[in-house]
């Protein structure tokens, strides 16, 4: 077995995190590739690396001092190893950050360093080889990750490293320079690294034990998934749950190796398994539920709509044109409504108006603000009996009104309308119909 782990900033800030992993890496001889993040946030309230780096290169682009933000993040690094008992001296490497800043090298070189220096004191912790991310991740000249090269070259240097540690977050343009990907990037070198490895799964580490049926700031202490297909994760992830970088799936999907989420402080928990097809069945029909709020409908009426050809086309015409994306189009026999973001819907709102009518003369054309949506996903649903019932009238006991109802082809998701007022009751009025009964 071939195992890639990755560990977040949570997991790696401090010595004392640091010797968790450790006795995590340790505890498996499968675990031969490591991509550590930086170090994150010791307590709440503290910076993570990454943010003293981008501080930094702030002061370093505006030509002021920027010795003592330096200084402190080496206290951070000095403080890991101190702990740790290891002899490594980051003098040489600190000497050349503080040469390339005063080049300006950019906002991504100094953003990498944290993966960078923590992937040295990794390896010299563990005993394992540093891969430089910068030799083996590319981008192309348009900044556009470079999969294919990538794949090629990283898989080379891996078959001759048994055990590796390769720094999150940073690869290479064509010409040298390091690029960053977005925040939260290390979660997408584990996958890439996964992928060249031919690992058997990706463990990606973090601070909680998985993704959680519910948001934990709506349901206290909700039920954890165990597993989670890709697609539903997808659906969850767009409605707002987050827990791994949207970007990482793509790599080990490829490959259709599962991704397995932990907790660096609760080892012995399974975490959630996120895989591309399963036979296991959740417990509880659904597999979770997420929503968002601050969303507007457009609703069209128009006689004979559905016997005029191209009058949807025409409608979302109008909506393209002020390149507005377009969430949800529910729709009746006359009537359709569109579901768009309202942040970014309201200072075109007008001109969209305009265009419905020059384009599809509607009879009737009404806009309501502060709706919520509210994703109910779950691979069970389409062999289960009577969910969307379930789901209505709990929310009806609830004395919620529903504002809209769609349910994908699929039958993986039904979405549900309500008002942002409405939005954290109902969704405990959902948890509770299909989680707590169960429990
Ligand atoms: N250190 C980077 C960040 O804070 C990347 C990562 O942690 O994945 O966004």
């Amino acid at each position: 077995m071939k195992k890639v782990v990755k560990f977040g900033g949570s997991s790696l800030a401090d010595a004392e995190h640091f010797a968790k992993v450790g006795d995590i890496i340790r505890s498996d001889r499968d675990r031969c590739y490591v991509v550590p993040s930086a170090p994150g946030k010791r307590v709440s309230g503290d910076t993570k690396v990454t943010d003293l780096l981008y501080a930094c290169d702030d002061l370093a682009s505006e030509g002021k001092d920027y010795a003592g933000v330096l200084r402190e993040i080496r206290g951070r690094y000095e403080d890991i190893i101190k702990g740790l008992s290891l002899t490594l001296d980051l003098s040489d490497e600190f000497a050349t950050i503080d040469a390339n800043l005063k080049k300006k090298a950019g906002r991504d070189y100094a953003a990498s360093r944290g993966e960078y220096l923590n992937g040295i004191v990794m390896a010299n912790y563990l005993g394992y080889d540093f891969i430089d991310a910068a030799e083996v991740i590319f981008f192309d000249e348009k900044g556009d990750f470079d999969a294919d090269r990538t794949n090629e070259v990283l898989g080379g240097r891996l078959k001759n490293a048994e055990n590796a540690v390769i720094p999150g977050f940073y690869g290479a343009m064509p010409d040298g320079r390091v690029k960053t990907f977005s925040r939260g990037g290390s979660d997408i070198t584990g996958a890439i690294v996964a992928r060249a490895a031919h690992a058997d799964v990706y463990e990606n580490w973090t601070d909680v034990s998985g993704f959680l049926v519910a948001d934990p700031r709506i349901i206290k202490h909700p039920r954890k998934i165990e597993t989670i297909t890709y697609l539903e994760l997808r659906e969850l992830a767009y409605m707002g749950a987050s827990v791994l970088h949207e970007d990482s799936i793509f790599p080990v999907r490829k490959e259709g190796i599962p991704i397995n989420i932990r907790n660096t402080n609760d080892p012995e928990d399974d975490g959630t398994w996120i895989v591309e097809s399963t036979a296991k069945k959740s417990r509880y029909t659904i597999t979770g539920i997420a929503g968002k709020k601050g969303f507007c409908s457009v609703s069209i009426a128009k006689d004979m709509m559905n016997a005029e050809v191209g009058f949807v086309r025409k409608v979302l015409q109008a909506f393209e044109d002020q390149d507005i994306s377009i969430e949800h189009v529910p729709s009746g026999i006359d009537t359709m409504t569109v579901f768009v973001h309202e942040d970014e819907f309201i200072s075109k709102e007008q001109a969209v108006v305009s265009g419905i009518y020059r384009l599809a003369k509607p009879d009737v054309l009404e806009i309501e603000s502060g709706l919520a949506l509210i994703a109910v996903v779950g691979r069970g649903m389409k062999s289960t009996r009577g969910t969307a019932g379930r789901i209505f009238s709990a929310l009806a006991h609830a004395r919620i009104n529903v504002r809209m109802i769609d349910q994908g082809s699929s039958e993986l998701n039904v979405i549900i309308g309500v008002d942002n007022d409405d939005f954290e009751r109902a969704i405990e009025a959902i948890y509770a119909i299909f989680v707590e009964t169960q429990i």
